[in-house]
């Protein structure tokens, strides 16, 4: 298990607008960690820099104990789930999920076993020779997210996954993820602007707007202590 941890972190686009400003956060090794507020206020930018997709502007990120500001994405070690899961569609369900391994020089056979263990745990066992166009909305989703968990990363970061399924199913997919990473003692970054999603889901959230950190606690206690008017209209917090 790794910790993510950010030191006075911000991100400035083409040097003038800044996106995320002086964030601070640890989150601990095995943590399901939930990273919410509204559209535009900078959430998919701060899971981008940690994955490396995108650079810190000033301030210090470490993945584990290594800083890791200037570390390739490949040598992150994490794994990601994004709310446009692109599947190949040429590809059977089985070639999908172990698609990202084949780079990794992991041999057939490990492949296999883990494919295996990943389509049992998302009930994709009955489904992994057909193409991604013969399965349902819900059935791609649990794809993208096996194909996440093939890979044995102890960091995942997920950006709003299950924003393009419907309400019930919503519901129990965010059971099952909750129930694989606690089995798995996966460290988890899940980015939604959905606080129902965040208060079911975070053992502790953070609350971002306009690219400030507003609150950091579990949900309960921000709930209950929410430290400013934002958060509490937010979060729905009793007057
Ligand atoms: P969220 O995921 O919370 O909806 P984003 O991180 O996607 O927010 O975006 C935060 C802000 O940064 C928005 O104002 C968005 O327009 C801007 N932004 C995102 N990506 C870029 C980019 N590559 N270049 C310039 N501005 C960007
Ligand atoms: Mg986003």
């Amino acid at each position: 298990m790794k910790k993510v941890e950010l030191k006075n972190v911000s991100k400035t686009y083409d040097g003038k607008l800044t996106v995320i400003n002086d964030a601070s956060v640890t989150v601990h090794p095995g943590e399901f960690f939930v990273l919410v507020g509204p559209s535009g206020c900078g959430k998919s930018t701060m899971l981008r820099m940690i994955a490396g997709l995108e650079n810190v502007s000033s301030g210090d990120l470490y993945i584990g104990d290594e800083k890791a500001n200037k570390l390739p994405p490949s040598s992150r070690n994490l794994s990601m789930v994004f709310q446009n899961y692109a599947l190949y569609p040429h590809l059977t369900v089985e070639q999908n999920i172990t698609f990202g391994l084949h780079t990794k020089k992991i041999s057939k056979q490990e492949q296999m076993k883990r494919c295996k263990e990943a389509a049992e745990m998302l009930g994709l066992s009955d489904y992994l020779k057909r193409k991604p166009r013969n399965l349902s909305g819900g059935q791609r989703q649990r794809v993208a997210l096996a194909r996440a968990i093939v890979t044995h990363s102890p960091i995942c970061l997920m950006d709003e996954p299950l924003s393009n399924l419907d309400a019930k199913l919503r519901a129990k997919m965010r059971s099952e993820i909750r129930q694989i990473q606690r089995k798995l003692g996966i460290t988890m970054i899940y980015v939604t602007h959905d606080q129902t999603e965040a208060m079911t889901m975070a053992d502790r959230m953070m609350i971002l707007d306009k690219g400030v950190v507003q609150q950091i606690g579990q949900p309960l206690e921000i709930y209950n202590q929410p430290k400013n008017t934002f958060v509490a209209s937010f979060i729905g917090s009793p007057p």
